[in-house]
């Protein structure tokens, strides 16, 4: 049996059956970790209101077997919690959409300083300033890359060229073609948001770089078709988000 002493980020919760909840959680020392806290079924249990999604704590995690998948949490206490981020409905879907990103790309039981850096940091900015897509956008690529499902941006996978108005997202490829090397692919994106993500994921910063509101939904568009095929899952959060930033009765155009 061991104990593990880290810092977490809640990233999900279940209930259970009874007085227990499960809580998805990425700590800084063992990565991603399903753990179980007892008698918190109350909501004015002090350990449920520590451990609310995206709050951030300290944890001691109790491990009876080396092979055992849940932990439990024996103890908590809070880092920091995100008032203003948890009060408003569009910073809240995107801290879920970040939350749901990492669980889709990361394994269980490994560790990433790189990871809880970019997390932890994208949590205290948008507790500060105002939550965007495109900075979601930005922590999602950073993310695909650090996880080994970076899309091939740069250029058209077929012919190589580089600079177009328009393109074409191949899911199969993971990649760009241009709309002379496109068949059946069916999803458009903006010249904007292509040059704007082949940057970010370059390294470049999302502050350097200039784009509209129509390249930031095709990002969107774009994360929501390469994350479902090539990690296969789709992001709820990611849906909810688009119809936050899509009124349905729509702006009036002039
Ligand atoms: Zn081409």
């Amino acid at each position: 049996m061991s104990y593990h002493a880290t810092e977490a980020v809640t990233l999900r919760r279940w209930r259970t059956q009874e007085a227990d909840a499960l809580y998805l959680l990425f700590t800084e020392c063992l990565g991603k970790v399903t753990a179980k806290a007892r008698g918190v079924a109350k909501s004015t249990s002090r350990i449920a209101g520590m451990l609310q999604p995206h709050n951030r704590t300290h944890v001691i995690l109790y491990q009876k077997q080396e092979d055992q998948d849940i932990l439990s949490v024996t103890q908590v206490s809070l880092v920091r919690r995100y008032p203003h981020l948890q009060g408003d409905l569009k910073s809240l879907t995107l801290a879920a959409c970040a939350a749901e990103l990492i669980d889709f790309c990361t394994g269980e039981g490994e560790p990433n300083r790189m990871i809880w850096s970019l997390l932890t940091k994208l949590l205290d900015f948008w507790e500060e300033n105002e939550a965007t897509e495109a900075q979601l956008a930005a922590f999602a690529l950073r993310i695909l890359k650090e996880t080994g499902f970076e899309p091939h941006l740069a250029a058209c996978a077929k012919c190589g060229v580089q600079e177009r108005s328009e393109w074409y997202y191949s899911p199969e490829r993971g990649a760009i073609l241009c709309p002379g090397c496109r068949r059946t692919e069916r999803l458009a994106l903006s010249g904007g948001a292509v040059s704007t993500m082949a940057r970010l994921t370059s390294g470049e910063k999302l502050s350097a770089l200039s784009f509209g509101e129509q390249d930031v939904k095709d990002m969107l568009l774009f994360l929501d078709e390469h994350i479902g095929y090539h990690v296969g899952r789709r992001s709820r959060a990611l849906r909810v988000l688009q119809q936050i930033a899509v009124p349905l009765n729509g702006e009036s155009e002039p």
